[in-house]
């Protein structure tokens, strides 16, 4: 959910928060769309369910449970930095490796500060009269794009 044509700012218009753009899940895909909008120079808010970084790899841990794409190919490849320090034991890393480098990358790049763990959004409505987003959560929170 992405507002066009808007500045950076964390305004609130009627008390309710407003921010440049929601993200639902804190996966990779929300990690690296947080990374890139906060890039962007965008204000974000990401919402997590559960109470940790890592989507799929932080869900489901079950015995053997490991990844049947190559590290080199299921890895983010945004920051050279990155893909240099980073180590990885086997080609088709297992579960809980996978977990320690999303873990990693959201310290890395500090993300976790603009992450609600354990908050499930419950609701996104976009009103056309205004051109935003509505989002409430299981926890009461309601913001607005601007
Ligand atoms: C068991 C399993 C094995 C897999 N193995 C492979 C594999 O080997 N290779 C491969 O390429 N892909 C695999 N996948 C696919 C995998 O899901 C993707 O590769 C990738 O991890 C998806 O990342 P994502 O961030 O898009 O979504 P996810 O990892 O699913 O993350 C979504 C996040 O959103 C959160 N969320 C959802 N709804 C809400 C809500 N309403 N409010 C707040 N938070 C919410 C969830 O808690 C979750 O943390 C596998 C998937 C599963 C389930």
């Amino acid at each position: 959910m992405t507002q066009k044509d808007h500045q950076p700012s964390s305004t609130a218009v009627r008390g309710i928060p407003e921010v440049d753009a929601v993200v639902v899940g804190a996966g990779m895909s929300g990690l690296y769309m947080l990374h890139k909008l906060r890039g962007l120079g965008l204000t974000v808010q990401v919402f997590e369910k559960g109470d940790g970084v890592g989507g799929t790899w932080f869900w489901n841990r079950y015995p053997g449970a490991r990844v049947d794409v190559k590290s080199m190919d299921y890895s983010f490849s945004f920051d050279p930095d990155l893909e240099q320090e980073w180590e990885w034991t086997e080609k088709y890393p297992p579960q809980d490796e996978l977990l320690r480098y999303i873990n990693h990358v959201a310290d890395r790049f500090d993300l976790r500060r603009d992450i609600r763990f354990e908050t499930t959004v419950t609701e996104a409505v976009f009103d056309e009269d205004v051109d935003r987003w509505h989002v409430r959560t299981d926890r009461g929170d309601q913001l607005s794009t601007q």
